[in-house]
């Protein structure tokens, strides 16, 4: 009996896991409703400024008027949305033209996603260059602060996981730990789980005790209680590779196994699963999204006939 009771509850917080993708806002910010019923998802990923130009600005009233009233009238089946800061920012820059330049664009991020009703922004905090971390956290602290505090309403900064090239900084939980920890464990601060930079950056979890212990070190590191959403990617390059190159869920070399048995951890049942794969070349696509929903549930259920067998 309890062993069923078990599996019952893992199945409800199933239900309870919403699963979407990053999806194009092209032509406008009300697309992303349209783009998310057309591949089935009811969590999405937005940019709300394009991610490689530093010309950036926030949304209007008019814009985030429009745009939380589709979200709260509930029509899309969206339920919740994040945003992903751009790629350009590096708040660890030893440059004061481009640290200055990254505040701005993360400053007008925040104000957007908060205008939009995000849960938080997805940000690469960017590169030490080789010179460590510690060197650098003098300037992220402020420029962090200074994001935070640009919000206008509640909105959290998820510090994504990297896959470690180039001297990036957050390629272990360590790492990010360290950054939370210098703000003072502020509350807005978050994190981003990456499942193909984890993999890049050397974290294999083919085995379900690999898996569990990556989420051990995750929650005695960061907490699992900071993690705001799950980045559900397979790879198209090796574990160590430090390559970022994501790849359709079961069509690379994490494979769906794998995959499965990471995201049906019990502490992680519930995080949003993002998709930030290529699809058939234009992003995730319904079948992905099925394929997402398939993992998660078949994890469960090795997860289950392992307390069976035990
Ligand atoms: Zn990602
Ligand atoms: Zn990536």
């Amino acid at each position: 009996m309890g062993k069923r009771v078990r599996v019952t509850g893992s199945q409800a917080r199933m239900d309870e896991t919403l699963i979407g993708g990053h999806v194009s806002i092209a032509g406008g910010l009300l697309n992303a409703f349209d783009n998310a019923i057309a591949i089935g998802a009811n969590f999405i990923q937005i940019f709300t400024n394009s991610p490689r130009v530093w010309k950036s600005s926030v949304v209007s009233d008019e814009e985030s008027a429009r745009f939380r009233q589709e979200l709260a009238g509930g029509n899309s089946g969206v339920r919740g949305l994040v945003t992903h800061a751009s790629y350009l920012i590096n708040l660890a820059s030893s440059d004061p033209e481009l640290l200055g330049k990254s505040v701005r664009v993360i400053i007008d991020n925040v104000r957007s996603a908060s205008k939009l009703d995000a849960r938080g922004v997805v940000l690469h905090l960017g590169s030490h260059k080789g010179a460590g971390l510690e060197s650098c956290l003098d300037r992220i602290k402020p420029s962090l602060l200074a994001a935070l505090d640009s919000a206008t309403q509640p909105c959290r900064i998820f510090l994504e996981n990297t896959a470690g090239a180039g001297g990036s900084i957050g390629t272990s939980f360590e790492e990010l730990a360290r950054v939370i920890e210098a703000l003072d464990a502020d509350d807005r601060l978050g994190v981003c789980l990456d499942t193909q930079h984890l993999f890049a950056s050397g974290v294999a979890y083919s085995t379900m005790a690999e898996a569990d212990a990556v989420v051990d070190r995750l929650s005695k590191t960061v907490g699992i209680e900071r993690l705001g959403c799950i980045h559900f990617n397979d790879s198209k390059v090796p574990a160590g590779s430090l390559k970022d190159r994501h790849q359709n869920l079961g069509e690379g070399l994490i494979g769906g196994e794998a995959l499965g048995n990471l995201v049906s951890h019990p502490s992680l049942l519930g995080i949003p699963l993002l998709l930030e794969t290529p699809g058939g070349g234009s992003g995730p696509r319904t079948l992905d999204v099925e394929i997402a929903r398939e993992l998660l549930r078949s994890g469960i259920e090795r997860r289950a006939k392992l307390v069976e067998d035990s």
